[in-house]
């Protein structure tokens, strides 16, 4: 499995870097935001470094089939439970801060300071 030592989320995943775990299989990993957005933020990533969704290819379409696929359960078990917003910012100005592959999955009651 790829891993870059230089990526702080493949270093959350590692455990070298603390993180407030939501979920963990053999592929992903789930954890809430730093600087949440909305009552519920958190992220589903690849346990394998992918930079962003522009170097995605079909490999990783069952990976990423998978992300999306758990979101919902994710966010009902987290409290979100009249609906969610999943954003994927790729690129500069897609506003990618974080060059390793994430899926935010918002929700909670408004209103949120975004969006
Ligand atoms: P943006 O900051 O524009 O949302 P990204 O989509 O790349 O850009 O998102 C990176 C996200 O990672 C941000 O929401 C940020 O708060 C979060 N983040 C950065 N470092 C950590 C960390 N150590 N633990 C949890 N979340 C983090």
């Amino acid at each position: 499995m790829s891993h870059d030592p230089n990526c702080i989320f493949c270093k959350i995943v590692a455990g070298e870097i603390p993180s407030r775990k939501v979920y963990e299989d053999e592929e992903l990993y789930a954890f809430h935001d730093i600087r949440p957005q909305a009552p519920v933020h958190f992220m589903i990533i690849p346990k394998q470094h992918v930079a962003s969704l522009d170097e995605a290819t079909a490999e990783h379409a069952p990976l990423l089939g998978r992300i999306l696929t758990l979101a919902p359960q994710l966010a009902r078990e987290q409290g979100a439970t009249n609906g969610f917003r999943t954003v994927i910012n790729t690129g500069p100005d897609g506003g990618q801060e974080v060059y390793h592959l994430h899926v935010h999955v918002m929700g909670g009651p408004r209103p949120w300071k975004v969006g």
